[in-house]
């Protein structure tokens, strides 16, 4: 069932996504070649807290950390640890944030130091799929107009799209009806109605987009170890047209 959420409701998602924004902003500014990214979840947790914020992620199914970070052939779910950010990585950084009940959640690729123009492209493309599902997130599409607008962008660009993850709805859980792949045709599933929120994640392969999950059992990675990069915003349905809650500057 897709729970409905009142202009109030949403103007309390739209304070937890705005946390979201401004730690996504942080994390971004901090990312230099030397980091580690247990760094980068320590300055996320910080911000979070200083916010008067719950960090959405941390305890979530036992994950550890505020944020999850993801580098190079990480899809998603990274740990945070140790490893140091050098030049020429890529790394996703995904974070979610509870004000007064209700989830935000977003996330972002970043290239550390100089990169190769087909990874600037491939960072460049998941960005823009993510932009196209917004723009067909309004009242009267159907659910997979969104799923379609994704995908329009992403074959245009012979990349992979990964299908064992998907965006989804989201509210008083992180994770609510409906699940929102980033793949399919148009015109089916249900329509989108004022007070829809989504949470629209593509996540894009340079190289084969099957995935395998390493034995930390949360860190999903390409199984060819290409790249993969991964952005994604909180979105309201609203009559006005798509709401992002979740807007930092650039992305
Ligand atoms: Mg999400």
């Amino acid at each position: 069932m897709i729970e409905l959420k009142s202009p109030e409701e949403i103007e309390i998602m739209r304070q937890a996504g705005q946390v979201v924004g401004g730690l996504l902003k942080r994390v971004h500014d901090l990312i230099k070649p030397g980091l580690t990214t247990k760094d980068l979840d320590k300055a996320a947790h910080d911000y979070v807290i200083e916010c008067k914020a719950k960090p959405a992620f941390l305890g979530y199914r036992g994950f550890p950390a505020t944020i999850c970070a993801s580098v190079n052939e990480e899809i998603v779910h990274g740990i945070p640890s140790d490893r140091k950010l050098k030049d020429g990585d890529i790394v996703s950084v995904d974070a979610g944030a509870i004000v007064k009940g209700f989830y935000g959640d977003a996330a972002f690729t970043k290239v550390v130091g100089q990169v190769k123009p087909e990874v600037t492209r491939l960072l460049k493309v998941t960005k823009e799929s993510l932009y196209a599902g917004i723009a067909a997130s309004k009242v009267g599409n159907r659910l997979s107009d969104v799923s379609y607008a994704i995908q329009q962008v992403i074959d245009k660009s012979k990349l992979g799209i990964v299908r064992e993850f998907v965006g989804h709805g989201i509210g008083r859980a992180l994770h609510e009806d409906p699940p929102v792949p980033n793949y399919g045709a148009p015109g089916t599933g249900p329509r989108l109605r004022e007070g829809m929120v989504l949470a629209i994640e593509p996540m894009v392969t340079i190289g084969s987009p099957e995935v395998e999950i390493l034995e930390d059992g949360w860190t999903a990675v390409t199984r060819d170890r290409s790249l993969s990069a991964h952005f994604e915003h909180s979105v309201a349905i609203t009559e006005r047209g798509p709401q992002i809650l979740t807007a930092w500057e650039d992305v």
